[in-house]
């Protein structure tokens, strides 16, 4: 393993739209940065689904006061990936890609941080690693058969394919309208009684209409206990389990912040939250820092682009100040 002689003022962890907000914020302030990312650049909006259009509009994506146009109201995934390259281009941003983090070692008043290839030394530390890498697992048996995944991706595949849906928010709901636009025979799961509350009032109707129309089958209160190559089995309170004949599985149940590397930094937290300063974010490890979701615990649905890049200048501002950049 190599090791880098030069000692950076800040390593940022993730080349998500939040990583890359950071890495604006210390070129402006002349501050010696590199980004580190574990696969591509914007790894999590490359995987979104292919055809999906962001909830927000443009401006509340952009980065670095670079304006986002685009022809329509709501950006496309594809729209954003273009935005996000040509970002990181015209700033020249530091990004070593595929190169994933392995440990962050608080060392002599500053971090060693081990990636796949190469350990660096850093002053401070960014952890910007979102949190689409690990789905919430529901934990039951057949969960990891090749028919379940828990990202969606497009509908094609799926046509006259028997398709349960797990989850009523709103990449459920999503996920159903287009498989069932595209041919699939649809049924969402859900524990709730109702669809999610967050689900867009823009989508809510055409869900609604569409279970009302029985064109998707909708089983509310209802959970699953067991999937098979064959079936989902499901319980709807104290009734008998039933058996759902099913060709595959969406899980979209939600993701969750690395807990397991955030602990292994050093990071403490509460009820699954991390602990950092609200106004620094700077963690209970001087000169650690989290931005956007990764910081969020469970609440990491609730945290958009638009926070997270508000967090890269405040993280940014405090490293300089206390640097006297
Ligand atoms: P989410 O909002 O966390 O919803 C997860 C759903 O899964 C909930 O209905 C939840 O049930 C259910 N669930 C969680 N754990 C479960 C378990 N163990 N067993 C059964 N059900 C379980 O996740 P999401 O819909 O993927 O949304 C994530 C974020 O992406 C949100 O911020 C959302 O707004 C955003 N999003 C954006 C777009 C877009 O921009 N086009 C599209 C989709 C999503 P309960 O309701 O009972 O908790």
């Amino acid at each position: 393993m190599s090791v880098s002689a030069h000692v950076y003022d800040i390593l940022i962890i993730g080349a998500g739209p939040v990583g890359l907000a950071c890495g604006i914020e210390a070129a402006r302030k002349n501050l010696n940065y590199l980004i580190l990312e574990k696969d591509c650049l914007t790894n999590s909006v490359f995987h979104f689904p292919t055809e999906m259009r962001f909830f927000s509009t443009p401006e509340l994506l952009e980065i670095g006061g670079v304006p986002f146009v685009i022809s329509g109201e709501k950006p496309s995934r594809q729209d954003c990936l273009n935005y996000y390259r040509r970002v990181a281009e015209s700033f020249k941003l530091r990004i070593q890609l595929f190169e994933k983090v392995e440990q962050i070692r608080h060392r002599d008043g500053g971090f060693e941080v081990t990636s796949s290839q190469k350990s660096y030394s850093a002053k401070n530390v960014v952890i910007a690693t979102g949190f689409y890498d690990h789905p919430n697992p529901i934990g039951i048996p057949g969960e990891q058969l090749p028919k379940v995944s828990h990202y969606y991706s497009e509908a094609h595949p799926f046509f006259r394919r028997r398709v349960a849906i797990i989850g009523g928010k709103n990449s459920a709901v999503e996920a159903a309208l287009d498989l069932f636009r595209h041919g699939a025979e649809v049924t969402i799961i859900h524990r709730g009684d109702d669809f999610g509350k967050s689900v867009k009032y823009w989508i809510l109707p055409d869900i609604q209409n569409r279970v009302k129309d029985g064109a998707i089958k909708a089983l509310f209160n209802t959970r699953v206990t067991r999937i098979t190559e064959d079936a989902v089995y499901v319980v709807n309170g104290t009734a008998a389990e039933q058996r759902v004949e099913n060709d595959f599985v969406f899980a979209m149940t939600g993701y969750h912040p690395d807990y397991e590397f955030l602990r292994s930094a050093g990071i403490d937290s509460e009820q699954q939250k991390a602990c950092f300063d609200p106004e620094t974010f700077e963690t209970n490890v001087p000169s650690l820092y989290i931005a956007g979701v990764a910081g969020a615990g469970k609440g990491a649905n609730t945290l958009f682009i638009e926070h997270g890049r508000e967090h890269a200048k405040k993280i940014v501002a405090h490293i300089a100040m206390k640097m006297g950049s």
